[in-house]
């Protein structure tokens, strides 16, 4: 008992000693791929070692290597850091180690998936009746709710998917937006839908989906038919026109779903929900809490309007695994995971934490922070801003007086990178190369913003 508790009392000196650096370390690290090897490979250990040793050698020889991405100044990818109650709330969950598989293995847990998953209904505005599932990511609830789709629609045509496979089935449709995320792509293809058997329609130059494109291509067939739209574009933060796809799909009795894995927070803002109108007449939705909703990863959520589709894709039955006899909601026939970490414990803490006007604060400010950014950044000509900024993603791009942007931009975002100050990636929209900007962390203050937007117009003052 000593040993354990010496290890984590080290480690408590170490996390709050780490968190403590978010907003003064290097957002990148100075250390390199041969140095990470060395100090983190050796030989498999012959012998044991103490509790306080693991965690001492771990913590010198990882911590070099770490991005500050829980950093107020970390704007790559859409990366939000964990709220303080949520790492706390994670710590417990190790701690606890529960196994949130059944609720036979933790009633705690499976009951805090249930609680959350109605607070998390009620504050995107979806129906009470929907399914939820924790999800270790937006991937794996695309993946889900597709696979509910799948179930839902083969059933319908009077086909039994998970008894009788796909290979002799009727054929499956499935429409997607030009623009889709790679993540939809990925779980079709894990569902036994290829990426050359979609059907793309057009997008506009924000990457919504055009809804006269989606018409004519449901039109084209009676069959049984998914439609893919977003709720936030990763480049623009684009929302596809919800109210008028979803009076297309309910002609057609297509399967609506949504990837929402940021832009559907959206729906918890006053400010912001206009841009989701008509979400909630979905079939299933899938959502990010460790983007937007600032909990340490793993956490992705899926809902599904439709339970018993949701739960016939998903659930399994052996004898061992008992079911408790009462009306426990079992976690694992919502999931593709049989075991699994107590992820509901932070997404619990981080509603408590924020409240229903904390998450639409959060979210508010974000963009807020993304218009300030794209303010401060075109005031010289010499950058161009390439997407409305109606959400919390900015993409910039560098227009010397003479020279190739695409240069440009990438030598500049190389000279960001180098800095440090801040961190962002890079894309190609439309052809463009652009430097990607996605604010989402609660830490990020106006101070950051400007800081990081000095270092991006340093850099292309370098370039022209
Ligand atoms: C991030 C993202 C995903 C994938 O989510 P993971 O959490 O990485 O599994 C899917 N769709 C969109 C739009 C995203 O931004």
């Amino acid at each position: 008992m000593a040993r354990a508790e010496s290890a984590l009392g080290r480690v408590f000196e170490l996390a709050r000693d780490y968190i403590a650096t978010h907003r003064d370390r290097p957002v990148w690290p100075l250390t390199s791929l041969e140095a990470l090897r060395r100090a983190l490979n050796g030989p498999l250990p012959a012998e044991p070692a103490s509790d306080f040793d693991v965690v001492e050698q771990l913590a010198r020889a990882a911590e070099p290597g770490l991005v500050a991405t829980a950093g107020p100044r970390y704007f790559g990818f859409v990366t939000g850091g964990a709220l303080p109650a949520t790492v706390a709330a994670d710590w417990l969950a190790s701690a606890w180690d529960q196994n949130a598989g059944l609720f036979v293995m933790s009633p705690a847990a499976a009951v805090v998936e249930e609680v959350a998953g109605a607070w998390l209904l009620e504050l995107l505005g979806l129906p009470a009746t929907a399914s939820v599932a924790f999800v270790t990511g937006c991937h794996m609830a695309n993946f889900t709710a597709l696979a509910a789709a799948r179930h839902e629609l083969l059933r319908r045509a009077g086909w039994d998917v998970e008894a009788d496979g796909l290979q002799a089935a009727p054929g499956l449709r499935v429409i997607v937006g030009d623009e889709v995320h790679v993540s939809v792509v990925g779980a079709l293809r894990m569902l036994g839908i290829g990426s050359r058997q979609l059907v793309r329609v057009a997008a506009d130059d924000q990457g919504r989906m055009r809804t006269s494109a989606l018409a004519a291509a449901l039109a084209e067939s009676d069959g049984p038919t998914i439609v893919c739209a977003q709720a936030g574009n990763v480049n623009t933060g684009a929302f596809d026109p919800f109210v008028a796809i979803a009076d297309l799909c309910a002609e057609r009795r297509a399967w609506l779903h949504v990837d929402g894995a940021f832009g559907l927070w959206a729906a918890a803002s006053d400010a912001l929900r206009h841009h989701v109108r008509g979400v909630e007449r979905a079939d299933s939705w899938a959502t990010d809490a460790h983007k937007w909703l600032n909990v340490p990863y793993d956490s992705g959520l899926v809902f599904v309007a439709h339970p018993a589709a949701h739960h016939a894709a998903m659930s399994m039955d052996a004898a061992y695994l008992e079911r408790s006899a009462d009306q426990a909601r079992e976690p694992m026939d919502w999931t593709p995971e049989s075991s699994r970490r107590a992820r509901g414990f932070a997404v619990y803490a981080a509603l408590q934490s924020l409240g229903r006007r904390g998450v639409a604060d959060l979210v508010d400010r974000c963009c807020r922070l993304a218009r300030r950014f794209a303010d401060r950044l075109s005031a010289d000509d010499r950058v161009q801003i390439l997407n409305e900024v109606a959400l919390n993603q900015v993409l910039v791009r560098v227009a010397p007086s003479g020279g190739d942007p695409d240069v440009a931009t990438d030598c500049a975002l190389g000279a960001v990178q180098e800095e440090r100050i801040c961190w962002l990636g890079g894309t190609t929209w439309h052809g463009m190369r652009a430097m990607r900007i996605s604010v989402s962390n609660w830490s990020t203050t106006e101070e950051d913003v400007d800081r990081s937007a000095e270092s991006i117009l340093g850099a292309v003052r370098r370039q022209s």
